[in-house]
């Protein structure tokens, strides 16, 4: 786990070869208590990044001596740092490459420091510790997954899923704060034959969230899991653990 610097900020390494966006994001994120570190290419990026040990890392993609993605997977050869995609709007193929391949979320430029620093914290929660109890449960708000007994409950109500639905809720609980796209997902429930089925992955997740819905009148667990165009889901975060 990377250590905090002295002063308590979260250091971070900034890799993006726009100057002008370098040091305006660099300006924002410190403003608001980050310790960023910047670098230009993906040369430099990855010195830094061996030296350093950052808590999270905001890539660009199109670098000028290297893809953004063989920096993610030199990073991911190794260590499960979060890394936050930054994406240009015309490379969705790049964007979808980048999370497969272990990114955890992305912004798509031009995006608000408010939005980036929501994602950065997002990850960081997933990044904090362990989600499941001793007994192996997950907890979103009301909603517990128990795999041994391979049940769901919604305030103690169990919520009568099909074994696949309970796959994929399995999958998106253990990406809380990230992204899953629809081709990982139809990979781990469907396996490698079905890839291109991507209408599999949609019929079943509306009826996962449906049946949640139905189980949750008071709405609590509307945003667990949300469409991303294109793309695939998002998962919400996971709430801090308490103490
Ligand atoms: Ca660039």
């Amino acid at each position: 786990m990377s250590g905090q610097a002295p002063g308590g900020a979260v250091p971070i390494l900034l890799v993006e070869d726009d100057e002008a966006t370098r040091t305006a994001l660099r300006r924002d994120l410190s403003a608001r208590g980050f310790d960023v570190e910047e670098a230009a290419d993906g040369r430099n990026a990855l010195r830094r990044w061996e030296a350093r040990r950052p808590a999270l890392v905001l890539l660009d993609l199109g670098l000028p001596d290297m893809d953004g993605v063989v920096v993610l997977r030199r990073i991911r050869r190794d260590a499960t740092t979060p890394v936050v995609i930054l994406s240009a709007r015309d490379a969705e193929a790049a964007k979808i490459e980048a999370l497969e391949s272990g990114a955890d979320d992305y912004v798509t430029k031009p995006f608000s420091t408010g939005e980036l620093q929501a994602r950065i914290r997002a990850v960081l929660r997933r990044a904090s510790g362990p989600a499941a109890d001793a007994g192996g449960r997950i907890a979103v708000g009301a909603l517990v997954m128990d795999p041994l007994a391979h049940r769901v409950t919604i305030r103690g109500e169990v919520v009568p899923l099909t074994p696949r639905e309970f796959e994929i809720l399995a999958v998106f609980l253990a990406h809380q704060g990230r992204l899953v796209t629809s081709g990982r997902l139809l990979r781990a429930v469907w396996g490698q034959a079905y890839q291109g089925e991507h209408h599999y992955v949609h019929v079943h997740v509306s009826k996962l969230r449906r049946k949640i819905a139905a189980a949750d009148p008071a709405g609590e667990l509307r945003d667990l899991v949300t469409a991303e165009p294109g793309v695939g889901y998002r998962v919400r975060a996971a709430e801090t653990p308490p103490g």
